[in-house]
């Protein structure tokens, strides 16, 4: 496994030169850690489905540089996406839009649309540029994660996780710890997919409009399963009053079992303390769960945050790992 350290220019030009070649990277970014090949290659791109076990119909992401390398892959960019192009890039926020003809065919699954996203981590996008100045036009990077696993924040999850000869490039623990929103702005009205740490709220408000609910036009999107982002232990999520009178009856000394919670008793020895901010809790959320797992516990009981807007991408991503 080769780490190496995204601060210097020797790891970017490393990964660079192995990007241009047709190899894979993974890169860190400010939500999770990405697993890149060249968006152009359709061969690279699909040794990322073939490292993740992503089934080919599940379209990746593309990283660009910026809004006008964004109208290379795409066939027009409508008034809800210039506008959340121009409110969040770069940074947490993904676009999906008409994809140009030809362009990152198996990336985008061969759909008509294509998501695109400029990522804000110094690495990524010293990453990027290097890239560029290759000839390469943007990078396809899902989550360097097995698919339908929890996402890896560390470079250490990743070498973790995926196989022996892929170069990663560490620019530490991400910042948002959770992926980005994704809105669907392919339609007449944009919909919000998936939920991210940029709030719902501060979306509409870029966009000028409500978002709608995604329907069964929307394009699917795997972080938009049922089940995802799962631990291997089974995950359950509880009332704090569940989690209060259930470690009551049981012995403090019981294996395989983990407490994740802001109100249970903070000197029990099964409770991690969860934070009381919803941001604290993004950025930590994948590396408790994979600490837990490293652990060898079976289950893991989870306090349910608040159902208030600001835990709306925690909350997400709780519910769908715990939908075994
Ligand atoms: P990941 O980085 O593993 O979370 O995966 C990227 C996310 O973007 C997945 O949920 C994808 O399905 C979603 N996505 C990428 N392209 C599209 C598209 N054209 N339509 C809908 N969702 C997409
Ligand atoms: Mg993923």
């Amino acid at each position: 496994m080769t780490i190496v350290s995204g601060a210097g220019s020797a790891g970017i030009e490393q990964a660079a030169q192995r990007l241009a070649a047709g190899g894979l990277v993974a890169l860190p970014t400010e939500t999770v850690y990405g697993l890149a090949a060249r968006a152009d290659d359709d061969t690279a791109v699909a040794a990322i489905f073939a490292a993740k076990g992503r089934p080919a119909d599940h379209p990746l992401i593309v990283h660009v540089r910026s809004r006008d390398e964004a109208l290379g892959f795409a066939a027009g960019l409508n008034d809800a996406a210039e506008r959340l192009i121009a409110a969040f890039w770069p940074g947490p926020v993904t676009v999906i839009v008409p994809r140009a003809p030809g362009r990152a065919d198996a990336a985008a699954a061969r759909l008509p649309t294509l998501a695109l996203r400029c990522p804000a981590h110094p690495v990524a996008r010293a990453l990027l540029e290097r890239c560029a100045q290759l000839g390469v036009p943007g990078l396809a990077a899902p989550s360097a994660n097995r698919f339908g696993h929890v996402s890896p924040t560390t470079a250490q999850h990743v070498a973790d996780e995926l196989g022996d000869e892929l170069l990663v490039l560490d620019g530490g623990a991400c910042e948002h710890g959770i992926e980005s929103a994704i809105v669907d702005c392919s339609g007449a009205a944009p919909a919000l997919l998936r939920p991210g740490v940029v709030s719902r709220e501060r979306l509409e408000q870029a966009l000028g409009a409500a978002l709608r609910e995604p329907d069964e036009r929307s394009p699917g999107a795997p972080g938009t399963l049922e089940s995802h982002y799962a631990p291997r232990a089974t995950l359950r999520l509880m009332s704090a009053a569940e989690v209060k009178s259930a470690l009551q009856v049981l012995p403090a000394s019981i294996q395989g079992l983990a407490v994740y919670s802001r109100s249970a008793p903070r000197r029990h020895p099964l409770v991690q303390v969860m934070p009381d901010d919803p941001r604290a809790v993004a950025r930590e959320l994948f590396a408790v769960l994979r600490a837990f797992d490293a652990r060898g516990v079976k289950l893991i009981w989870v306090e349910q945050p608040p159902d208030t807007p600001e835990w709306e991408g925690v909350n997400d991503r709780l519910q769908r790992a715990a939908a075994h």
